[in-house]
């Protein structure tokens, strides 16, 4: 198949759809791909490195579309990709089009087909493309945290492994998913006491069974987080109800009873926050504060680790990218219920009943 890589052009982001590795995998197996110029230049993924994986460099992203049927990307079309998209493409990306109408408009009228990685199941009807990002989010949460807390982001000057006649940092989670985990385990790893709160019980077994007395495990209740919030200095808002916004567990008035210079890391912004004095915040300009708190709330934290994200990402998307390229688009659609679960639209056809709802259509 002929598979196509353009360079992002969404504001900040630098990852890239295949890495040198994952393109060198589909060229052994007989597909064609074309990646742009300076696709991955800025993680050190440089043309060379591309060339000699055997793809075949095009000048621009019209170039790549022209020449390409499967398009990998990372993030949405942007309006200046729109114009290049035609029926015979079959993109390949993260799509979030429940909240946006005028990209779905857009893509149903260019009459393709687009393959969302958010949408996309496994076995278990995990969503086994989405779970990268929220592993790295979770990681990154603890160390952004661990910066604020210092004296000159506007923390308490509060060092999370403690030291030697100090106590450690209280880090609080509230959420016990990928991100929650992922995040406990880069807190305990360095030195913090670590509180996860989940309502989901078999969330916090297996917590328990993993680290043993290592962290604590609360049922998340409004009094638990009332008794707890007091006490912490770093908390990471990490909770998910699927398909629906962010529940506010944390009060704006809860802010006041926090210490000063405590900080709020609320990885679920990207659902709306779980802190109701959330709002969201870019890598340019990461933190406010507010009643005393700092607040970090980048919409987007895998992108500050471009690098990381991007092998991560073609980790998890390179399997089924094999299977588009080497079943055929249909074939692999019709044989992979998980592949299926992604197609969001069906050459101009839009297929998921949660973007359609969303948007008061009908798929
Ligand atoms: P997940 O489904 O794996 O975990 C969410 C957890 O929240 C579940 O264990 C669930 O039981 C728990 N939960 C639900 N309601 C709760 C409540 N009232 N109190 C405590 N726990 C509750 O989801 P995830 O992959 O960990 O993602 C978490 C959030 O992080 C999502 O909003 C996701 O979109 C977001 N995220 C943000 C970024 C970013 O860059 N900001 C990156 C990745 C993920």
């Amino acid at each position: 198949m002929r598979i196509g890589v353009p360079k992002e052009v969404k504001n900040h982001e630098y990852r890239v759809g295949l890495s040198p590795a994952s393109v060198a995998v589909l060229v052994q197996q007989g597909h064609d791909v074309w990646v742009q110029q300076h696709a991955g230049t800025a993680i050190g993924f440089i043309d060379d490195d591309y060339r000699a994986a055997g793809a075949q460099l095009a000048t621009d992203a019209a170039a790549v579309f022209h020449a390409a049927e499967l398009i990998v990307k990372v993030k949405e079309p942007q309006p200046q990709e729109l114009a290049f998209i035609q029926p015979q493409h079959t993109l390949f990306t993260y799509l979030h089009l429940a909240p946006d109408p005028h990209l779905t408009q857009a893509l149903l009228r260019s009459g393709c087909t687009a393959i969302a990685y958010e949408t996309v199941t496994d076995a278990q009807g995990r969503l086994p493309l989405l779970a990268p990002m929220s592993e790295i989010a979770g990681r990154i949460a603890v160390q952004a945290g661990a910066h604020c807390l210092e004296m000159a982001s506007g923390g308490r000057g509060v060092l999370l492994a403690g030291a030697p006649g100090v106590p450690a940092a209280d880090v609080l989670v509230l959420g016990g998913g990928v991100v929650g985990r992922n995040a406990a385990a880069i807190a305990v790893g360095m030195g913090a006491r670590v509180t996860v709160l989940d309502t989901s019980l078999s969330a916090l077994r297996e917590l328990d069974a993993h680290y043993g007395n290592r962290i604590h495990t609360r049922v998340s209740t409004p009094a638990v987080l009332d008794e707890l919030l007091p006490q912490c200095d770093l908390l990471i808002g990490a909770v998910l109800v699927p398909g629906a916004a962010a529940p506010k567990l944390v009060q704006r008035a809860h802010l006041a009873r926090m210490r000063r210079g405590a900080v709020i890391v609320d990885v679920a912004i990207d659902q709306g926050g779980c802190v109701e004095s959330a709002r969201p915040t870019s890598h340019s300009e990461p933190t406010y504060v507010e009643d005393g708190v700092v607040h970090y709330c980048v919409t987007n934290m895998p992108g500050a680790v471009a690098r990381t994200s991007t092998l991560a990402l073609n980790n998890a998307t390179l399997p089924f990218v094999e299977r588009l390229a080497g079943q055929g688009i249909v074939p692999a659609l019709r044989e992979h219920a998980g592949l299926r679960a992604g197609l969001n639209i069906a050459r101009g056809q839009l297929t998921n009943a949660q973007v359609a709802s969303s948007q008061g259509l009908q798929a």
